[in-house]
């Protein structure tokens, strides 16, 4: 049985890969993911990525509790830094207030949330291309979990950043404002034909202790058949869902569904 047991154990530990921790403080732990690449993990579960070019470096997403987040992205790149959101929730958007100017999706401006910045937002559009020198990063839009969601594209380490569009194992569509399953269904289907076409194997969701790997495109299937079966009224498997009850923008009807590997928390009274 011990055996057993230690086989799984051995299992699960080859399968993560190896990140190695560059900094660390109370808050939050830096460690390298790729060349040139950083995850950012805070202590509560958030999650941001510094990734670095030849003339330029971007931060993906600012995290809740990082005080100081300026100065510490500074302990790893000392370039000109984008500062980009994969979509306007606090636990993505929570320290913009460390920077003057914070790429978004405008249409993830409707999401009402309160965070402080005096900054300038600059509006992203679907298919805008970073160039970090050396290594070119597209913006792809993918509304489900909010309507402006967004995924940056990194085709150098065939890799992509999803926020929350693709989130840790599940994804939340339970909030308002309601985006219908419809569309998060499309946005499934446009992400598996670019991880196919642009070789992209490697998905780095916007919570990544809570897996601390990257996601597949098996999982983007699952999610766009799960999605698929929930918007044509199939008759799956739907259970309440209460975790997400003291989150004020979240349904006081949500439930949950699951398929493979993918989990879809959304709204049983707005579908589509
Ligand atoms: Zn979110
Ligand atoms: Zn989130």
């Amino acid at each position: 049985m011990k055996k057993v047991v230690m086989f799984f154990l051995f299992c699960e530990i080859a399968l993560v890969p190896f990140a190695q921790e560059v900094y660390k403080n109370d808050e939050l732990t830096i460690s390298k993911l790729a060349d040139k690449t950083w995850v950012v993990e805070t202590s509560d579960n958030t999650t941001m990525y510094i990734l670095e070019g030849e003339k330029r470096a971007m931060l993906i997403d600012t995290g809740t509790k990082c005080a100081a987040l300026d100065k510490i992205v500074r302990k790893i790149t000392a370039k000109p830094l984008y500062v980009v959101v994969t979509h306007n929730h606090v636990d993505h958007a929570g320290n913009i207030r460390y920077f003057k100017e914070v790429y978004m999706h405008p249409a993830d401006s409707i999401v009402r949330v309160t965070i402080p910045f005096n900054g300038k937002y600059i509006w992203l559009r679907d298919g805008q291309i970073f160039d970090l020198g050396n290594r070119k990063i597209e913006v792809k839009w993918m509304p489900g979990h909010t309507p402006g969601s967004i995924v940056l594209l990194d085709r150098n380490i065939h890799a992509c950043y999803s926020g929350d569009a693709f989130g840790s194992g599940q994804v939340w569509l339970q909030l308002r404002p309601h985006v219908p399953m419809k569309t998060y269904y499309e946005s499934c289907v446009h992400m598996e034909k670019i991880m196919e076409k642009e070789e992209i194997t490697s998905i780095y969701c916007g919570h990544y202790p809570y897996l601390h790997r990257a996601l597949g495109l098996q999982y983007i299937i699952d999610m766009k058949n799960l999605a698929k079966c929930i918007s044509d009224g199939d008759n799956i498997d739907v259970k309440p869902y209460p975790y997400s009850n003291n989150v004020d923008i979240s349904s006081k009807k949500s439930v949950f569904a699951k398929s493979g590997s993918a989990m879809i928390v959304y709204d049983s009274e707005h579908i589509n």
